[in-house]
């Protein structure tokens, strides 16, 4: 049988409208579906109606499916000879694992073709009128996971980011938020440096915490902010 192809797509930040093009044109006609937690629904309503779907995002209280298992089953899918969606928030890239799959599918032969999404580490701050740089104000960003396998990074890593000129955004944040600010601080960014949180960023529900380093962790916790989440450090979240 005619090996299948793999589409790794981007899905941007959660309203639809902020797929490319070309990832609505392939989710139209693929056979199967392969995706995790989408911020809209609507990706779904794009689909053909002999389009196979495969949720392997978490369920309420559950892990994942792991990721050995979501790469076997892109494998599978197209060896079966289908035209495989896998779809991801953002960009497959950033915080994506999305190299992982291809390394996986590159191991079989299995061709695949990439489509970038818009990533939420500009985006979502974008919407929420905070600019990732500025002429004479922030002259760089930089994206950092706010989660790693023993928690938030360790205090080393996060007295280096406090030490760093520019916008800082993390993802992934919002649990270790106050480790995060604590560190900051301690590597030399000031307690009064504008930060903000912004939840659920291009939709409806968006919301938008403005603050310092200081207080912000107190504010999210009495808004209930919730993830998705980014926060972003800098001069620009004023
Ligand atoms: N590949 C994705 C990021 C995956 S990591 C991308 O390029 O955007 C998941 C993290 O992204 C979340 O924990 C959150 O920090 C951030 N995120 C994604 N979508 C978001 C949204 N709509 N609003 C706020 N944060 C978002």
């Amino acid at each position: 049988m005619k090996k299948g192809v793999v589409y790794l797509i981007g899905a941007g930040p959660g309203d639809p409208g902020l797929i490319t093009l070309k990832g609505k044109e392939i989710l139209e006609s693929c056979d199967a579906l392969v995706y995790d937690n989408l911020a809209s629904k609507e990706f779904l309503s794009w689909l053909p109606s002999r389009c196979k779907t495969f949720y392997v995002g978490k369920q309420a209280g559950c892990h994942s499916m792991k990721q050995d298992q979501i790469n076997e089953l892109l494998v599978q899918l197209a060896l079966e000879g289908n035209k495989v969606v896998r779809l991801k928030g953002g960009d497959s890239f950033v915080f994506g694992r999305g190299s992982e799959e291809i390394l996986a599918l590159k191991e079989k032969e299995i061709p695949w073709e990439l489509v970038q999404g818009i990533t939420s580490c500009v985006s979502v701050p974008e919407l929420a009128g905070i600019p990732v740089t500025h002429r004479n104000v922030s002259r760089s960003f930089h994206v950092i996971t706010g989660h790693t396998l023993k928690g938030a990074q360790s205090e080393k890593e996060l007295a280096s980011y406090g030490a760093c000129e520019g916008t800082l955004v993390f993802l992934m944040g919002l649990n270790n938020l106050n480790t995060i600010s604590a560190g900051l601080i301690k590597g030399g960014k000031p307690a009064n440096t504008p930060t903000a949180v912004i939840e659920d960023g291009s939709l409806n529900s968006q919301r938008v915490i403005r603050g310092t380093l200081k207080t912000i962790y107190e504010q999210t916790v009495k808004a209930e902010i919730k993830k998705p989440a980014i926060i972003e450090v800098g001069e620009t979240a004023a």
